[in-house]
């Protein structure tokens, strides 16, 4: 790298940006809370995307303090549909951090802000240098590519020591006192210009010293391993319809307080076999019955039985809830870094939960196979209640669920925070059934 081309660089594309920078709700000012809240919501997110999730949520939270004091579940509903919840979980302890330690603001110090809950890297170097425009680098993978391409870097930047020596070279490249504008010139150029698949070579600004370009490599450029592809999951979830005081509502629970999607609610859902491929299922229109863009496989009618059967006995095991499945309604994708949901979704109804303290694998296996049987899971109730082979005491009627499930009709939606998939499929059931 000439220093010439350094140079050229950080002046030509500080330039461009003050010029061409689009009119973002998070450049309003310089408020550090703001900034942190824009950049963890941009984290693998698109600008689009985030703008009225961004305005909401600061028209919600406008500060540290307002965020740190919601409850959990107000926040999470705020952040539906953005997907990467602990971001919204992290993003709300370090504002509780930030109340705690600091008064609620959040501190020009740079080891203050890099110890706060969820700020790695990155985002310390874009609070710090955009609203504080202190010369801290922030790197994440638009300024990985497009300092790649420009110096022509053909080091892997999946690997740790990459991304040290880019930060290195960007600390070196910004100009004195532009701090805050030039590293969101790089986001910007990286975001508007020299994108992933079709660099704009032809109207970059920098395109006379790109070292990238000029070898001819700004198309392969840069150099990344591949990560492993999503594990796929077949999932199998339950559409427990009401009856009784429940007409019209559905069956849903909460995930526990750790791991994936933690807290969030959803339909109750199981680990389920592979699809089979094979004859088609004679659903009246499998087309208009995919929901969510999923690519449809045709799964045979016996694969079909087969999935409601382990569906049905998963819950009875998992959760000492009995339900009937009566019949598929369609199918959704969830796409995580690591994996992938299909998720295939059977209508049910509701038959009853068993006392868990009296309910053995023995009972529950009875109880199973003749709510399997029966047409009504409170038909099947009322006749085990009475039969000798089990004691009243061991069923409990549809009010003894789990405390994690509700019953909830549509207008109960906005109190219930649920990732992506789940949404999308409960939404288009209340379409279905207005
Ligand atoms: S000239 Fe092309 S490859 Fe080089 S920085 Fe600009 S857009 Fe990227």
């Amino acid at each position: 790298m000439t220093t010439e081309a350094a140079e050229y660089f950080s002046r030509e594309l500080l330039g461009w940006y003050r010029e061409n920078k689009r009119i973002l709700p998070w450049r309003m000012n310089r408020d550090p809370y703001r900034i942190w809240v824009s950049e963890v919501m941009l984290q693998q997110t698109r600008v689009d995307t985030v703008i009225p999730y961004y305005e909401r949520f600061m028209d919600k939270f406008p500060t540290a303090a307002a965020l740190a004091e919601a409850p959990e579940e107000e926040v999470l509903k705020c952040w539906e549909g953005l997907g990467y919840y602990s971001r919204a979980r992290n993003l709300q302890a370090g504002a509780q951090e930030v109340v705690g330690r600091h008064d609620g603001v959040v501190p020009d110090d740079k080891e203050a802000v890099s110890a706060l809950r969820g700020v790695g890297p990155y985002t310390t170097g874009a609070i710090m240098s955009i609203a504080f425009n202190r010369p801290e680098p922030a790197v994440d993978g638009n300024v990985m590519r497009v300092l790649s391409r420009y110096f022509c870097l053909e080091d892997d930047i999946a690997k740790p020591s990459t991304r040290v020596s880019i930060e290195k070279l960007a600390a070196s490249l910004i100009p004195e006192g532009a701090a805050g504008d030039f590293n969101q010139a790089l986001m910007e150029l990286g975001a508007l210009v020299c994108t992933p698949k079709s660099p704009g070579c032809l109207t970059c600004p920098v395109m006379a010293h790109c070292e990238g370009r000029m070898a001819g490599k700004e198309h392969i450029l840069p150099i990344k391993t591949k990560a492993k592809p999503p594990r796929p999951e077949v999932r199998l979830a339950a559409l427990v319809v009401g009856t009784g005081e429940h007409a019209g509502q559905i069956l849903i629970r909460q995930r526990p307080d750790s791991g994936l999607l933690a807290r969030m609610w959803e339909l109750p859902h199981v680990t389920g076999p592979a699809a089979e491929a094979g004859e088609s299922t004679g659903d009246a229109n499998p087309k208009k019955r995919r929901r969510s863009g999923v690519k449809s496989v045709p799964v045979s009618q016996l694969a079909r039985e087969g999935q409601m059967d382990v569906l049905c006995r998963a819950l009875a095991k998992e959760e000492k809830m009995l339900i009937r499945p009566t019949g598929w309604w369609g199918e959704a994708e969830h796409v995580f870094s690591h994996l992938i949901w299909d998720v295939q979704v059977y209508t049910a109804e509701f038959g009853f939960v068993l006392d868990e303290a009296a309910a053995t694998e023995e009972t529950a296996a009875v109880a199973l196979d003749r709510a399997a049987e029966a047409q009504a899971g409170y038909a099947v109730l009322h006749d085990i209640q009475n039969e000798s082979t089990m004691a009243s005491s061991q069923v409990k009627p549809g009010e003894g669920l789990p405390p994690h499930y509700r019953w909830i009709g549509p207008e109960h939606m906005m109190n219930y925070a649920f990732p992506n998939v789940f949404l999308r499929l409960l939404r288009e059931y209340w379409e279905t059934v207005d």
